[in-house]
């Protein structure tokens, strides 16, 4: 049968399948349109996501909303989730367990959305596209994978703590509109890892 978004936001808000369902007030799936051409991942539910079961309604969910305005764009445009869709105990980082127990979810969730452009939000979910890699070298630099544009950027709460960030950060949203545009010229990496295995034989 068919996926649909309201059916994998069920299944998150009822899971147990990592111990951070212990200790959450809410799960916390993703907000947006089904249709969305953007997808945006952060890293997990902060306090206040926890409280009213929605991704980034803190304060760098704020500045990701100045962020968006800065391209004429609006929380309601967007697709938004995390990696992990419990808040972890005191905010810790999320554990490589349970990163792997949430993964299924996000899969599904790409794969019902098909985005055109996912913007990574934090190393965690920049690990995605761009294993091993690290944050200061790679964000800014967008990789299309099986026809998505994966675009990493820091974090937004990583440039309210540390302000000299909130340039890059600013910059790097303002290429997006551009790279959405262009998308299509772009080269697949995988296409490129395909043909350059081939002419291995
Ligand atoms: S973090 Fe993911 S896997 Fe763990 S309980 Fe929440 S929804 Fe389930």
């Amino acid at each position: 049968m068919q996926d649909t978004l309201e059916q994998i936001h069920a299944e998150i808000r009822a899971c147990t399948g990592c111990r951070l369902h212990f200790g959450r007030r809410q799960a916390v799936p993703g907000d947006g349109p089904p249709n969305a051409k953007i997808m945006f991942i952060g890293e997990g539910p902060g306090f206040h996501e926890d409280q009213q079961g929605l991704p980034f309604v803190g304060a760098a969910g704020h500045f990701l909303d100045e962020l968006l305005a800065m391209i004429r764009m609006k929380r309601a445009d967007v697709y938004i989730t995390n990696v992990i869709k419990c808040r972890p105990p005191a905010n810790r980082d999320p554990q490589p367990e349970e990163i792997e127990a949430c993964r299924s979810y996000l899969d599904r969730q790409i794969s019902v959305i098909r985005p055109h452009m996912i913007i990574t939000l934090g190393r965690y979910s920049m690990a995605r596209p761009f294993p091993n890699a690290r944050i200061s070298q790679v964000h800014g630099h967008a990789r299309k994978v099986d026809g998505i544009l994966y675009f990493p950027m820091y974090h937004p709460a990583a440039a309210l703590h540390q302000p000299s960030l909130r340039p890059e950060v600013e910059q790097d949203m303002r290429k997006i509109p551009d790279l959405l545009a262009q998308m299509d010229s772009m080269p697949d990496s995988r296409l490129q890892e395909d043909a350059r295995q081939l002419t291995l034989f």
